[in-house]
């Protein structure tokens, strides 16, 4: 086992947060879990409380935390589309303001900081599939601007920190992640699907259901969080972490359809502002970098995560 750490997480009682608090409790870190029940829950964290290597602090990121920590994982942000835009302006307060007081206090501690960064970054891509020097397509003054722009410019603040405080930073672009503890109303596709497809509700498609996405199981993408943190010093970043496995949205619904065993119909709803059309990570650079691809495909994944729904579900 690695030495042991003391591991700040923030945003650790969300769908992310909280699998990686849990996987560094066992790998026998300390960890300070920080979150302001935005969109995370005291469930996510529950099994954790006990644990006296385990500590959490209700804080919103936004402002100035004083703390002592060894490393940092940035994950502070609502991630689902509905979440984000529901008060936009909070949200780039998140990313920005988030990442200048997380950068400053790894600045004062000479702490290693990694940012959950996204594959929102490259917006609606030209480029197919996303590289890292892929610049990206985003409209800064769509609704989905608050995000896309809150997490390119934190990632701006990480690169300037490096380069003008030599802050040992590391980068991850994430892309669509899923499995349990995803809430089960928070709007995201893999959610939505499978809680409706339990319900025997219908499955709602928006627009044809012809755009892609690709999808990563969470334990995967846990394990390319770690790895990014424990990489050499050179290894900044940015890399793509996600699944290059690339499906129709149509494709995913009629998955979740079979696993389920639902009796659902598909319905088409409006396809909202900017939504992208693809999305496919090039992953060569973390499976070179950090010998790191994904090992769950989205059958395995999409069964685990409709077992964890049907107990949300069903109680
Ligand atoms: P999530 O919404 O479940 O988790 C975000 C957490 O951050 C929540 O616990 C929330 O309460 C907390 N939070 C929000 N604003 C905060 C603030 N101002 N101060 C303190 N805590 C705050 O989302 P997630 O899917 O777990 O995403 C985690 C991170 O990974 C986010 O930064 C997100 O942008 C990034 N990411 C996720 C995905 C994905 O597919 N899940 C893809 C790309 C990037
Ligand atoms: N900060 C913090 N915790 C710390 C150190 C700094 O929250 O332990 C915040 C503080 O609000 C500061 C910001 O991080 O404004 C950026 O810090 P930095 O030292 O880079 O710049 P400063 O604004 O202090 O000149
Ligand atoms: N989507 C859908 N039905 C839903 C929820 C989402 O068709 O009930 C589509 C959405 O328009 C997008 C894709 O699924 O094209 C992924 O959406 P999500 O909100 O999960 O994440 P995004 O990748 O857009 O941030």
């Amino acid at each position: 086992m690695a030495a042991t750490k003391r591991i700040m997480v923030t945003g650790g009682a969300g769908f992310l947060g909280s699998h990686l608090c849990h996987r560094l409790i066992a790998d026998g870190h300390d960890v300070l879990c920080v979150d302001n029940f935005y969109t995370g829950t005291r469930e996510n964290i529950l099994g954790l409380y006990d644990n006296p290597r385990f500590e959490f602090l209700r804080h919103d990121v936004t402002f100035p935390l004083y703390v002592e920590v060894d490393e940092i994982y940035n994950l502070a942000c609502p991630a689902s589309p509905v979440h984000y835009q529901h008060d936009p302006v909070q949200t780039t307060k998140t990313s920005v303001h988030g990442a200048i007081n997380m950068l400053g206090l790894a600045k004062r501690l000479n702490a290693k900081i990694l940012q959950a960064s996204t594959s929102e970054v490259y917006g609606d891509p030209s480029v197919h599939p996303q590289t890292e020097a892929y610049t990206g397509n985003v409209n800064p003054i769509g609704p989905r601007g608050c995000y896309d722009e809150g997490k390119r410019c934190a990632e701006t603040l990480f690169f300037d920190y490096y380069r003008q405080h030599q802050l040992n930073i590391r980068v991850a672009r994430i892309f669509n992640t899923y499995g349990p503890r995803m809430l089960p109303d928070d709007g995201r596709v893999v959610s939505n699907f499978i809680v409706q497809a339990l319900k025997g509700e219908p499955i709602t498609l928006y627009g044809d259901g012809s755009q892609t996405r690709s999808f990563c199981y969470v334990d995967d993408l846990i394990d390319g969080l770690i790895g990014l943190m424990g990489a050499s010093d050179d290894v900044t970043g940015p890399m793509n972490l996600g699944n290059p496995g690339e499906f129709t949205i149509r494709a995913l619904a009629e998955k979740v359809i079979t696993l389920t065993g639902a009796k659902s119909t598909l319905v088409e709803q409006p396809l909202p502002a900017d939504d992208p059309l693809q999305r496919c990570p090039d992953i060569s650079f973390a499976q070179e970098a950090i010998n790191w691809q994904p090992g769950i495909t989205l059958d395995q994944g999409l069964e685990k995560t409709i077992d964890y729904f049907r107990g949300v579900v069903d109680g």
